[in-house]
């Protein structure tokens, strides 16, 4: 149908920031560009939340992977991401804000409710700024738990790695950090393109390529602040010595994004 060379896929520009322990101040900006029929969005409400929905989903892991993720309200090991997106698809060009937590459980009460407050007050800011486009939420379904679009299963082994699940309320969903696709913490290698994910070993990540492949072009910008990277930094972080030629290296983290130290 599209045969034609003429064919240009337009894409929409999402703007997401990731926010770990609030305490550490631990946040990861990915900008995405999301090939898509910009018209066709613009013109139907329901389809433009399910691409919404539907592109944040694909990216999920890519995002989950991509550090040591903790929880922004109690600071346990993260499992779980709230999205909270919101789209200004009638801006010129038009373009998706998402402001994601992560979170040790969904189930967790506690946890849900501070980040439900701080949802709130990222909102009330936002209302503010694109001026007179006006935000209309995404409403990504949060139904999903973790949901990684064909997450593989880890094979029954590194499943005692596992910590902060001393919780009331566990999540079922792989903890993020470490391997994406056996979820094995420790050293990961990291896609030396788009400087999201991350995996323990080059077979990890030749399993997940042809899924990853179609992602990793939409990778814009990467910036990330990570207080236990920051502590790291002269030390070996590039951690590259021991992987073999050939297979690209983890991400070497970049100058310090801005961000307020008085908490770290
Ligand atoms: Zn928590
Ligand atoms: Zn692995
Ligand atoms: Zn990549």
């Amino acid at each position: 149908m599209f045969g034609g060379s003429d064919f240009k896929p337009k894409s929409i520009f999402f703007h997401t920031t990731i926010m770990g322990s609030q305490n550490q101040g631990d946040r990861m900006q990915i900008d995405l560009n999301v090939p898509c029929d910009v018209e066709a969005l613009r013109a139907d409400r329901e389809v433009q939340g399910r691409f919404i929905a539907e592109s944040l989903q694909k990216v999920e892991g890519e995002m989950k992977y991509a550090g040591e993720w903790t929880c922004f309200a109690c600071g346990k090991q993260a499992h779980e991401l709230v999205h909270h997106p919101m789209s200004w698809l009638q801006a010129q060009p038009g373009f998706v804000m998402d402001y994601v937590h992560m979170v040790c459980s969904r189930e967790e009460p506690k946890c849900a409710g501070v980040i439900e407050e701080s949802n709130k007050e990222l909102t009330t800011e936002m209302g503010m700024e694109p001026g007179a486009a006006g935000g209309e939420s995404g409403d990504i379904p949060q139904e999903a738990p973790g949901a990684v679009a064909q997450e593989p299963k880890a094979e029954g082994k590194e499943k005692e790695v596992e910590k902060g699940n001393d919780s009331q309320h566990p999540s079922s969903a792989p903890p993020a950090g470490g391997c994406a696709v056996c979820h094995k913490q420790g050293k990961t290698l990291q896609c030396s393109r788009c400087k999201t994910i991350r995996y323990c070993s080059p077979e990890c990540q030749k399993t997940d390529y042809s899924r990853h492949k179609g992602v990793c072009r939409w990778v814009d910008n990467v910036e990330r602040s990570f207080a236990s990277e920051k502590k790291e930094e002269g030390e070996n972080k590039t951690g590259g010595e021991d992987w073999p030629a050939g297979i690209p290296r983890p991400f070497d983290p970049p100058a310090p994004a801005e961000h307020d130290h008085s908490n770290c």
